[in-house]
């Protein structure tokens, strides 16, 4: 086929390729323990199935406006002014398929072929790609481990030039569970501030944090105006599978937004938002249980894995990653996606897969059972002795 050059330029997610490579050795009749996929492994509460049953039963199974159902979007703008301490509308908001493509969606909206847009690496691949997709330049600040795998501001002040239009940030993080300090997030805001830059703040795992609460940058003066928050329903509430997110936004640009949404997906599954609705509203005590559980996995799994020889891993503080340093076997973090799925029977990802920056990394998801994570425990010690 004689494909569109652009595609040269498009990026991806390993996870499923690895997930799919998984399966294959499954059918073959090997054990493999997935830690590769990032997504809860709770099924979605009851209270929020239910409520998608009964909107399919009440007529719900028809297009709705492209920026969302009104409903939701002002559930969506109560509960972040409440949780942020900020004053946003539901005219700020806007309902799209899941948190990806408000990346996509913020990056066709506001930046043009040739500009540059800082983003963190390693991280989440999907930035990357659709920065390079579009044209930009995408330029990545490193998450160092020295620095619990914050990134630098003074090195974040050296990377803006005058064709910079973004920084994207991402707290908690993926693929290394880190915060962002309040004084990371007030020094990152002076310098959107100081440099009218825009700030796409990912903020998809903000009730997944194991102390004290998230904050986020829109609370620092002169942010809400120039930031795009991306949260959604996936992570926290299980629901990766219904497709819901959305992206918090300055209300000017709320209408280019829905415009490129007509023009893609029309809108969101219309009984799926109503279920998001409850989601938002209705009992959040699923969230804490499941909250409570990744800490406990967190926890058995990072002490485990620094028993284990060359597996040397910071804790993470959210999201539910362990991001384990693996130079000391002085191969490459590819290689030992390889053999640890081969010879060690466990679906992991190469830290490559977040970008260079990886490189010397691999990360495992604990959004998996402790049963599991002990089975992988096991797995990777003997894993190691055979090496
Ligand atoms: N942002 C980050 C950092 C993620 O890790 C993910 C999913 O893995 C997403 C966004 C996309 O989430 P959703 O499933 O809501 O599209």
């Amino acid at each position: 086929m004689r494909l569109a050059e652009r595609l040269d330029h498009l990026g991806t997610e390993t996870a499923f390729i690895v997930f799919s490579k998984a399966l294959e050795l499954e059918r073959q009749g090997k054990d493999i323990v997935h830690l590769e996929i990032g997504e809860p492994d709770f099924d979605t509460p009851r209270n929020i199935i239910d409520s998608a049953i009964d909107a399919l039963n009440n007529h719900w199974t028809h297009y709705c406006p492209s920026a969302g159902v009104y409903e939701l979007r002002e559930a969506v703008a109560e509960d972040f002014s409440k949780r942020r301490n900020v004053n946003v509308k539901p005219e700020n908001v806007v309902i799209a398929p899941g948190g990806k493509p408000v990346i996509i969606f913020t990056l066709l909206a506001l930046i043009n072929p040739g500009e540059e847009v800082i983003y963190p690496n390693p991280g989440y691949p999907i930035y990357e790609s659709v920065i390079d997709f579009i044209g930009a330049k995408a330029v990545p600040i490193k998450m160092r481990e020295e620095r619990d795998f914050r990134l630098d501001v003074d090195e974040l002040k050296s990377l803006v030039t005058p064709k910079t239009k973004m920084i994207v940030i991402n707290s908690p993080h993926n693929p290394t569970g880190s915060v962002l300090t309040e004084d990371d997030l007030k020094a990152i805001a002076e310098i959107a501030v100081e440099n009218d830059l825009y700030v796409l703040s990912d903020e998809i795992y903000s009730r997944i944090i194991y102390n004290g609460e998230h904050t986020s940058i829109t609370q620092f003066p002169g942010m809400l105006e120039r930031t795009i928050v991306l949260d959604g329903f996936s992570k926290t509430y299980a629901m990766t599978g219904w497709r819901a997110g959305y992206g918090i936004m300055p209300e000017e640009l709320t209408s280019h937004v829905s415009k490129l949404e007509t023009n893609i997906n029309s809108c969101t599954s219309t009984f799926t938002q109503v279920a998001c609705i409850e989601a938002i509203k209705g009992d959040q005590s699923a969230v804490d249980m499941m909250v409570s559980q990744f800490k406990k996995r967190r926890d058995f799994f990072h002490e485990g894995l620094n028993d284990i020889k060359g597996f040397n891993c910071h804790k993470p503080h959210g999201a539910f990653y362990l991001f384990p340093n693996i130079r000391e076997y002085g191969i490459k973090s590819s290689e030992m996606e390889d053999k640890l799925m081969h010879d060690g029977g466990i679906a992991a990802l190469t830290g490559t897969s977040f970008g260079e920056y990886g490189e010397g990394y691999v990360r495992f998801s604990y959004a998996t059972s402790l049963e599991n994570i002990e089975k992988a425990l096991s797995k990777l010690a003997d894993f190691v002795k055979k090496f």
